[in-house]
C-alpha cells in the first residue's frame, strides 16, 4: 500500500479532524476506514422517514464552543440554536409549572451533587435514590453517560463543560460530517488488523497489504481497543491498557417514527422537547423542524436489552410511550420507523466512552502518545468535551499538532 508520512485509522470526526490538519501542514497521509463510509459515529438516514435522521451524533453540544458550528455555518447546513419548548409527562398528564419546577430542582440537587463530589466515585453514590424524580434523573444521567449512575463516574460529570446549548442540525448531523469530510481522501473497507511500532516508524497490516508511515494516529473505539482485534506490536504498556480497560463504550440509540399526519397536541405547536417521566423514562423531540416525525433516546443495559431484540421491538418501545402521552391513535398513524444498533457495529461497538467510577483520570492517559509515532485520537480523549462529536474532532486536531512537532513540522495553524 506504500509508505506516508502519517496513516490515521478510521474517518470519524477524530480521524478527518487529523486529516485535514495534517494536509494543510503539506504532510502525505493516508486515511484507513473499516467501513464502507466516512463518519463514524456521525451517520444521517436520508431516506427511511423521509426526512433526514440522525442515527448517532445529533446535537451540537456547547454549540457556542463548537467548531461544528461554524463548519455548519460555511457548507450551508442550518442549525437551530433557539431553545426548544421543554414539557414534562408524569402522572398521566402533561405537567404543570409546579410539577415542572420541582422536577428542575431535582435535577439541579442531582447534577450538583455529581460535580460537586469530592471523590470520583459512582454517580449513583452521591444522588438521592428514593426521590419520586429517581427513576427520571437516572435515566437522564443514563441518556449523557450511556452507562447507569451506578457505573457512571461524578469525574466524568464535573469534568465535563456543558454551556446547555444543543444545537440540531436540519439536515443531519451526520449530513454535515459527511459533507465536511468528503474532501479528505480515505480508503475504505480497509481493516486495520495490526499495527507494528517496534521500528523506527509504524508498519499497518491490512487485508490489502501492508503501509508504511513515519506515525500513525489511532482513532477507533475504547470498544475496538479492548477488544483486541487491532493488534500492537509491541503490546501496549499497561497504563494503556489499564486506560482502555477504564473507559468502555456505553450504550445509547436514537429511534425515529413517521406519522402520515400532525398527530401532536395542537395545543403545543412547533418543534417540542419532551421528557416522558412514566414507566422507565424517555426523552422525545416530536415535530423538529416542523416534520410530522418523533424521535427518542434510549441509553444504558435498557438500550442495549432493545438493541438485541431488534428495530422493530425498538419503535415498538418508542411508540408505546408516545402512545401514553399522546393517545393510541397515533399508533395508526404511524408510517415508518428506524432505530440505531451501535453496540453491534463490529468497528464501533456502542456509543461513547464512559469511564468507570474512580477512573475518570485515565482519559489523559489514553490520550498520551507513545514512543513519538504513535498517537490517539477520539472522543474518549478529549478532557472536556468527551462524548461528543466536537470533542472527538479537537482531539483529532491535538494529535495531528503532536504528530507534527514530533516530526519536527512547524505547528499547524489555519483551518481543518
Ligand atoms: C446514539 C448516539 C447519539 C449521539 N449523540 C451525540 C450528539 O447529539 N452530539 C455529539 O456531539 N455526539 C453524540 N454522539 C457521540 C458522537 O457521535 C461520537 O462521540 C463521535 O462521532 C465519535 O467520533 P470518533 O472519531 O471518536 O469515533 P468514530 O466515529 O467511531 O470513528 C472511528 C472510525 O474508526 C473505524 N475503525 C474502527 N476500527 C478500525 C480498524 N481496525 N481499521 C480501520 N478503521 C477502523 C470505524 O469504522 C469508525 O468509522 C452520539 C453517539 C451515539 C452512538
Amino acid at each position: 500500500m506504500g509508505e506516508v508520512d502519517v496513516a490515521i485509522i478510521g474517518a470519524g470526526a477524530a480521524g478527518l479532524a487529523a486529516a485535514k490538519r495534517l494536509a494543510y501542514q503539506g504532510l502525505s497521509c493516508a486515511v484507513l476506514e473499516a467501513g464502507r463510509r466516512i463518519g463514524g459515529r456521525a451517520l444521517t438516514d436520508a431516506s427511511r422517514l423521509g426526512v433526514p435522521f440522525d442515527l448517532g451524533c445529533h446535537w451540537l453540544h456547547s454549540g457556542s464552543l463548537n467548531p461544528f458550528a461554524a463548519i455548519a455555518g460555511a457548507l450551508g447546513f442550518d442549525l437551530l440554536t433557539r431553545r426548544r419548548r421543554r414539557l414534562l409527562f408524569a402522572g398521566g398528564r402533561f405537567a404543570d409549572a409546579a410539577t415542572r419546577a420541582s422536577w428542575r430542582a431535582h435535577w439541579r440537587r442531582h447534577s450538583q451533587a455529581t460535580r460537586l463530589s469530592a471523590h470520583d466515585v459512582a454517580v449513583a453514590a452521591v444522588t438521592a435514590r428514593r426521590s419520586r424524580w429517581t427513576a427520571l434523573a437516572d435515566y437522564y444521567s443514563t441518556c449523557m453517560n450511556g452507562v447507569e449512575p451506578e457505573r457512571a463516574a461524578t469525574g466524568d460529570d464535573a469534568a465535563y463543560v456543558d454551556t446547555d446549548e444543543n444545537w440540531p442540525v436540519a439536515q443531519g448531523y451526520g449530513a454535515l460530517i459527511a459533507a465536511w469530510g468528503a474532501d479528505v481522501p480515505v480508503r475504505l473497507n480497509t481493516v486495520v488488523t495490526a499495527i507494528d511500532w517496534g521500528g523506527p516508524g509504524v508498519r499497518l497490516a491490512t487485508a490489502r497489504g501492508t503501509l508504511d508511515a513515519q506515525a500513525a494516529i489511532v482513532t477507533v473505539s475504547t470498544a475496538v481497543l479492548a477488544s483486541e482485534r487491532l493488534r500492537f506490536r509491541p503490546a501496549l504498556p499497561a497504563d494503556k491498557t489499564a486506560a482502555i480497560a477504564a473507559l468502555p463504550l456505553g450504550t445509547a440509540n436514537r429511534i425515529g417514527i413517521a406519522f402520515d399526519r400532525d398527530v401532536f397536541d395542537a395545543s403545543m405547536p412547533g418543534y417540542v422537547h419532551v421528557l416522558d417521566a412514566s414507566g422507565d423514562g424517555l426523552v422525545c423531540e416530536v415535530r423538529p423542524f416542523g416534520q410530522r416525525i418523533a424521535s427518542a433516546y434510549v441509553a444504558g443495559t435498557r438500550a442495549s436489552r432493545l438493541e438485541a431484540l431488534g428495530e422493530a421491538a425498538m419503535v415498538d418501545h418508542a411508540l408505546h410511550h408516545l402512545a401514553g402521552m399522546f393517545g393510541n391513535a397515533i399508533r395508526r398513524r404511524m408510517v415508518a420507523g428506524i432505530a440505531s444498533a451501535w453496540q453491534g457495529e463490529r468497528w464501533i461497538g456502542g456509543a461513547y466512552a464512559a469511564a468507570r467510577p474512580g477512573e475518570s483520570g485515565r482519559r489523559a492517559a489514553l490520550a498520551r502518545p507513545l514512543a513519538r509515532r504513535l498517537f490517539f485520537a477520539g472522543e474518549a480523549m478529549h478532557p472536556e468535551f468527551f462524548s461528543t462529536a466536537h470533542g472527538a474532532y479537537l482531539s483529532g486536531v491535538s494529535a495531528a499538532d503532536a504528530a507534527l512537532a514530533a516530526l519536527g513540522a512547524p505547528s499547524a495553524r489555519g483551518p481543518t
